[in-house]
């Protein structure tokens, strides 16, 4: 059951293990964007609070510390702990997430649910992650050595994740980083704080070591520029915008050439074929990718390319999909669409529709603040939008054509295609420049499938076994064979 007023249990930096006032005594107002009231003042952290963070997660990775000494089945032991913990506090985290994102609270549970299935796929890997031997022994190749690799945990890493999934983006960081067995020191973004917090006091209440795990809400430019430039931070991992990945990479550059990962922004195509079989299932798939988590998703199907043969009918059903699309109180269980995030993420959006319309696409539905409480805006289609336009809902003709058209712009984070016909959808599959393709369904990102972008999409992969590979060095170990025997 929603909680609709959660008490907000924990508003201080969670680190060693510990919650703490920031250093400068500095704190910042979250706010509800359901009303735009401020829901409570939270510690905000400053470069000091980074340094005592990292600090922590260093001593925490020393290799004499609990956490370097554990058996990696005892450490899976501990993230199944934290998943249980978090399976016991679904409905509060998701109340959390419901009351400072404005996502509906059906939504929030799915998302505390995936979150808790990534990180106990993850604890599944703790002791199974391996390195290989390599023949180079008299017998087997030329050579005089015996060659073996390990996997080793990359270190102490830095994670400043967005506003969108606030639970959700932490489980995806931190499952392969605990599986390695790195220690981290996330940083939540600064408008949606308040979940990854409690999660704090249940690392504790798990049994993880002090100073493994670091929690530190704070602004993007102060604490996270902190992190991206520190010295002893050994790689960091990021989702957020393309402008603010380019500044993580030339940070990471000019501090101490630490690893990076990124995964950005995305136009993602979604390709509505004349063969797509029923085509209110084909609408109904769109409008999902499009309006799920209010549009504000990093994999959303922000560019649907329609066959002419069925544009008309497509548009009029996106149309009414939009219109009746509940609109309203997230904690509603029948609304579908919640207020966007903050102010400023209204006035960006609404600022895009105008630009749509000046641009000269045909405003189909809506394209309006919606009240004068909170930050809603209602569900807006627009049809007749050409490629060179901000916007995108768009006709095609040909397979060559749609391909090279999904393919033209500096993203490719995900794609999809709705067809019956097999051959179109390999096709299309192998030609798409993106990290996920979609065939009849979108945004099937499951904790075992690889997800990231190509492009200006990101670096890295999350998820997956891939996604252990962010989080791990190689090191090669040679040993010369004595063939003397005393
Ligand atoms: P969005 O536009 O989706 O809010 P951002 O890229 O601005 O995405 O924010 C994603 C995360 O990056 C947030 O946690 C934010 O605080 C952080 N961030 C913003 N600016 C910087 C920066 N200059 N250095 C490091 N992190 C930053």
């Amino acid at each position: 059951m929603a909680i609709r007023n959660p008490e907000i249990k924990y508003k201080e930096l969670f680190i060693n293990n510990e919650f703490v006032k920031a250093e400068s005594g500095r704190t910042f107002p979250v706010f509800n964007p359901t009303t735009g009231d401020a829901i409570c003042e939270v510690s905000e952290a400053g470069p000091e609070d980074v340094n005592k963070a990292v600090a922590a997660a260093r001593k925490a990775f020393s290799n004499t510390a609990p956490w370097r000494t554990m058996d990696a089945s005892e450490r899976a032991r501990l993230i199944l702990k934290l998943s249980d913990l978090m399976e016991r506090d679904l409905c509060y985290l998701a109340s959390l997430d419901t009351l400072d994102n404005g996502k509906p609270f059906t939504e929030s549970l799915c998302d505390l649910e995936y979150s808790i299935k990534t990180l106990r796929y993850y604890a599944g890997w703790c002791d199974k992650i391996q390195g290989s031997t390599i023949p180079c022994d008299v017998s087997l190749a030329d050579g005089e050595f015996m060659c073996l690799t390990r996997r080793e945990p990359l270190g102490v890493v830095g994670q400043i994740i967005p506003w969108n999934y606030p639970v959700m983006m932490l489980a995806w960081k931190w499952g392969p980083a605990l599986a390695t067995g790195c220690t981290i020191v996330l940083k939540s973004a600064e408008l949606t704080p308040i979940s990854s917090l409690y999660v704090g006091s249940l690392v504790k209440e798990a049994g993880f070591p002090p100073g493994v795990i670091n929690i530190i809400p704070g602004m993007g430019p102060v604490a996270g520029h902190a992190i991206a430039h520190h010295q002893d931070i050994d790689k960091v991992a990021f989702t957020g915008s393309t402008a603010v990945g380019r500044k993580i990479m030339g940070a990471a550059s000019e501090s101490n050439l630490k690893r990076v990962t990124m995964e950005l922004g995305g136009k993602s195509p979604l390709v509505v074929c004349s063969d797509c079989g029923d085509l209110d299932e084909a609408a109904e798939l769109c409008h999902t990718a499009m309006f799920g988590n209010h549009g504000q998703n990093c994999c959303a199907g922000s560019r649907t390319f329609v066959h002419e043969s069925i544009y008309d009918e497509f548009v009029k059903r996106a149309v009414k999909l939009a219109e009746e699309r509940p609109v309203g109180d997230p904690f509603d269980e029948k609304t579908l669409l919640g207020p966007l995030v903050s102010q400023t993420q209204m006035e960006r959006v609404l600022g895009y529709i105008e630009k749509g319309k000046s641009e000269g696409a045909k405003l189909e539905c809506g394209g309006a603040r919606l009240g004068s409480e909170g930050y809603f805006v209602s569900p807006t289609v627009f049809s007749n939008v050409t490629d060179d336009m901000t916007i995108a809902k768009e006709e095609f003709s040909s397979m060559d054509e749609v391909i090279k058209r999904s393919n033209n712009t500096e993203y490719g984070l995900a794609s999809g295609i709705i067809t019956t016909n097999i051959n179109k959808a390999i096709m299309y599959a192998q030609a798409v420049q993106a990290g996920s393709v979609w065939v009849n369904c979108y945004d099937v990102c499951l904790p075992q499938t690889p997800f990231g972008g190509y492009k200006q999409s990101g670096h890295g992969r999350e998820l997956g076994k891939e996604g252990l590979d962010e989080y791990l060095e190689t090191k090669t170990i040679t040993i010369k064979v004595q063939r003397k025997m005393s």
